[in-house]
């Protein structure tokens, strides 16, 4: 089979605020090859992502990513990595094509999971996709009083795992954020896990984050994600060395597999956080996986829109042990949610599992999506290189 579309859609709710969260708008990819069409999602900024397809090329290592996946073979999974390959050689020199790529390497995966009528991760060689702990992932409330209120509700709703994260924490003193950890733990109750995402505001500063240590222990919040910018890996390891109980976790921000062995290697991190919209999809992430796990990092999803996008950043760590924690969105935007007919929810035991039908085993509500939908059009010269093409299943 040879791929003849490989589509893109822009989804965004009508209002876009500055906020931490990531479901406000999310970039659909539709695959097709032969009488198969598979869905993936890329994470991160849709239009960018749609320039990163189309764009002409600037010199040998600077080609539009459609290029190198129109019109390749795709009969087997080798072929994925091979057009992986392609693309990031093609690309070199684009920054945004591994985001590109993400949606179109899950696309691919969902698509030969529909043509041999197999779950992705059996695909990967994982007979049975292990149960997680879903951890309730939520913005930090604007005060303490709202942050406690918020904690109470999850753990009212039945999740015994919350992560706080973004919103004021870190932007005001040592003092506010202590009381917004105490908040948190509070409402969420003494057996509760705690975690805590930091959205990389102390940038390169290690002083600045060691000095929440002593409240991050007192609350005995599991983590401290992202003190630090992705790339601060000198930063992450010497935090790391002082954190004690508090493990540090991030790379949700790895655009690519050597980006996330670097935080393994060199930044201590006790959990590597990854999203298979950003990496370069479930290929690279699944590589991440086997890599954390061979060096005794705990490997997490990054997840913060649709369950199209959740069932992809499962995919990579299917086959690791049961229960172990995963992120999941509670404060989707409606876009995020509606865009897909089926979901992951927790059983009576508070767990979550992958579908078991075939692919990533989300369908697209087409209907749902068109009400999202916005109209792009790019054009160079008076040519048009990209307009949003219909949308079919
Ligand atoms: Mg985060």
């Amino acid at each position: 089979m040879r791929i003849e579309a490989v589509d893109f859609y822009y989804l965004s709710m009508p209002e876009v605020l500055d906020i931490g969260d990531g479901s406000q708008d999310l970039l659909l990819v539709r695959l097709q090859a032969g009488p198969y069409v598979g869905w993936g999602e890329c994470e991160a900024s849709p239009l960018v992502s749609i320039a990163s397809l189309v764009c002409p090329m600037s010199h040998s290592a600077c080609k539009p990513v459609r290029d190198s996946v129109l019109g390749q073979t795709l009969d087997e999974i080798a072929d994925i990595d091979r057009i992986g390959d392609l693309v990031r050689a093609n690309s070199l020199d684009l920054l945004q094509a591994p985001h590109t790529l993400s949606g179109i390497d899950i696309a691919m995966w969902d698509l030969l999971g529909r043509r041999f009528e197999t779950p992705v991760y059996q695909l990967l060689g994982v007979e049975r996709a292990e149960p997680r702990l879903p951890y309730a992932s939520v913005l930090f409330g604007d005060t303490p009083a709202e942050t406690l209120a918020k904690a109470r509700s999850i753990r009212e709703k039945g999740y015994v795992a919350a992560k706080f994260g973004w919103g004021p924490y870190g932007l005001g003193g040592v003092a506010e954020d202590a009381a917004q950890v105490a908040a948190a733990r509070e409402g969420l109750g003494d057996d509760g896990i705690l975690l805590i995402d930091a959205g990389t505001v102390w940038g390169h500063d290690l002083a600045a984050a060691a000095a929440r240590l002593p409240a991050l222990r007192a609350s005995r919040a599991t983590w401290l994600e992202e003190p630090f910018v992705t790339g601060a890996l000198d930063a992450y390891a010497a935090l790391a060395e002082q954190s004690g109980g508090v493990r540090l976790a991030g790379g949700e921000g790895s655009h690519n597999e050597d980006m996330a062995r670097h935080m393994i290697d060199h930044g201590g991190v006790g959990f590597i956080q990854i999203d298979a919209g950003r990496i370069g999809g479930i290929s690279p992430a699944r590589r991440v996986a086997d890599y954390a796990m061979q060096r005794g990092v705990a490997y997490v999803n990054h997840t913060f829109t649709s369950h199209l996008a959740l069932s992809a950043s499962l995919q990579p760590y299917a086959g690791h042990p049961a229960r172990s924690i995963c992120e999941y969105p509670v404060e989707l935007k409606s876009l995020a949610w509606e865009m897909t007919r089926e979901h992951i929810t927790p059983d009576a035991n508070g767990l979550i599992s992958l579908p078991e039908a075939p692919g990533l085993g989300m369908t697209p509500d087409l209907e749902a999506a068109k009400r999202y939908l916005l109209d792009v059009e790019i054009a160079v010269g008076g040519n048009v290189l990209y307009r949003t093409p219909e949308l079919v299943g």
